[in-house]
Order: structure tokens, then sequence, then C-alpha cells
């Protein structure tokens, strides 16, 4: 349990992760009836960019930075207007109480999600490390909408579901300190989940090494019974080298119908807007179209 999101909070993984939890949260609000989110791996909730920690690895400069003020990175000036969802996203992070006076304050996902909900909406967070949820638990303490368990997220899904409102979502974004373990406590995880609450949406994360370590674990997905399975990827360098993170992935089961086209303008957007010294690359592609999901359910 060495991982500390504060080294990397608003990264360019934080910026698709997030962007992705807004329109799935987005997609969830068209329908008046109330949703619950499951944040599995939530952190402690915000993270201070002039913190010792941010301050260490610079990520944000190359995530969340480059998104609203591109201008500031040499040969991205641009005028080309945002997709409005990821307008409205940064106007989001931007409206946060701590930066009125510019980029201060990095929202993690259950304090963007908890800002985007209505009041009869409903967040489960957990999160393992004790410092992290004692952190969580201070922030939400006056948020009678909001419950934060200090323990596993895996075991704790056996708990909270099917959640009561009965639409929703769950997040999975672990720290994959030790890769292929993570990618099996996963799979365990969503299997039982899915066979509590088969008509969820999930939300899991998931960083790109190499583009092989990775593969087992989508092919997994495609198999697990959800049906509509969408995954979308963006990629700062390419995926061949073991020694850094190249790029992430959401993939989302139960995904929303049009949350490709939701998703497909923001991620052009941020591939151009995050661009190092390779152009960046993205993928939206759906694993399981509804036709498909009937024929492929794991065993
Ligand atoms: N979801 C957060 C966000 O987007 O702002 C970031 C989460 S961070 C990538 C992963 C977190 O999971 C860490 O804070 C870590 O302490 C916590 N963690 C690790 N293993 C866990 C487990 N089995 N159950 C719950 N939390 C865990």
């Amino acid at each position: 349990m060495n991982y500390r999101h504060a080294y990397h909070a608003g990264n360019f993984a934080d910026v698709l992760k997030h962007s992705v939890l807004f329109a799935l949260i987005q997609a969830l609000q068209a329908k008046e009836t109330p949703f619950a989110l499951i944040d599995t791996h939530a952190g402690s909730g915000c993270y201070a960019l002039d913190s010792e920690e941010a301050g260490k690895t610079g990520e944000y400069r190359n995530g969340i930075a480059r998104l609203l003020f591109p201008d500031l990175q040499p040969g991205q000036a641009t005028n080309h207007p945002l997709p409005p969802l990821l307008r409205h996203w940064l106007d989001a992070i931007l409206a946060l109480p701590g930066n009125e006076h510019g980029l201060k304050l990095y929202p993690g996902s259950p304090l963007q999600a908890a800002r985007a909900m209505r009041s009869t909406d409903s967040a489960h967070l957990c999160e393992l490390h004790p410092d992290e949820a004692a952190l969580l638990r201070e922030l939400f303490h006056h948020d009678h909408r909001v419950h934060v368990h200090n323990r596993n997220g895996y075991e704790a899904l056996k708990a909270l579901l099917p959640p009561q409102e009965k639409r929703g979502l769950v997040l999975i974004d672990p720290p994959y300190e030790a890769q292929e373990a993570e990618y099996r406590l996963i799979e365990a995880a969503l299997k039982t989940a899915l066979q509590r609450w088969p008509t969820g949406i999930y939300a899991i994360w998931y960083p790109i090494k190499l583009r092989s370590q990775v593969q087992p674990f989508l092919r997994w997905l495609q198999r697990c019974g959800a049906r509509r399975v969408l995954r979308a990827e963006l990629l700062v360098h390419p995926d061949d080298s073991p020694l850094r993170l190249n790029g992430s992935g959401m993939v989302v089961l139960n995904a929303p119908w049009n949350l490709d086209q939701l998703l497909r303008e923001p991620l052009r957007a941020m591939a151009r807007l995050t661009s190092q010294e390779h152009a960046a690359e993205w993928r939206l592609d759906w694993l399981v179209r509804e036709d498909e999901a009937a024929s492929g359910a794991t065993k």
C-alpha cells in the first residue's frame, strides 16, 4: 500500500478517467430517478497541486494544465473551441472553492462526483488506506449523501450491491501496484458484482504500458456477460515500453447507448492537447455491442 494519488492527481490518466466519469453522471442524470455511485478505490478526494507530492512529479502539467492553459504549451496555442462536455467538465473543476484565482486544487473522483450529484443521488466511497480514508471522511463529514467506508473496495461490493436506488455506477480505479494480480482481483469482483447487479454500469480504469499486458483483461471483459462494453483510451506515448505509463483506458460495462457519441469529440480534443513528443492517440470502440452480449457470458 505505497500508492498515493497525490503524486499523480490531474495527470493525463486522470483527465481521461474523470471526463468519462463526468459523461456517465450526465447520462445518469438524464432520468429524474436518483442514482448511486460506488467508488471502490476513492483516494483522499482532493489534491493540492502546490503540495510537495504534486511538485515532485509535476504530472498535472501534462494533464489538466494542458487542457486549461493550452497557450502555455509551445506549439499548442489554439483557438479550437472545446467540445461542450469537456468545457463543462473543466468549468466544474475551476468552480471548485479554492480555485477562484487559478488551478490550485484538483478534485478526485469522489469530489467531482459529489459536486455533480443531485440532492437525491448518493455515493459510497471505499478507501483502504486509513490516512486517505480519514481525509475523505473529513471532506464529506457535512454531506449526508456521501458514505465513506475505510475498507477493501472489492469486498465492499458484495455488501453494497445492488444499491437501494437500483440504478447507478461502480467506478473501479485501483493502483495496479502488482499489475497481473490486480487484473485478477477486478475480474473476481466483477464476476460477483454482475451476478448481484447485472444492470449496473461499471467503469474500470486501466494503465497502458505494454499493449500485450492489457489484452487478456480486455478479452475477459468482452466475455463477462455485460451488455454494451465501450473502451476509451488515450495514449500520450507509444504503447511499447513497460517502463512508463504510456496511456490509459476506461472500459464501461453496460454503458449508456450513446456514450460513444458523448466521448468522441472530447477524446479527439484531449489527444490534441496532451500530445508530447509524439502526437497522442485515442481509441473509442465497442468491445461488445448489445446484440453480441447474449453469446459470450463467462463460465
Ligand atoms: N479514484 C481516485 C480518483 O480518481 O481520484 C483515485 C484512486 S487511487 C488511483 C487508488 C486508491 O486505492 C489509493 O488511494 C489506495 O490507497 C486505494 N486502495 C488500494 N487498494 C485498495 C482496496 N483494495 N480497496 C480500497 N482502496 C484501495
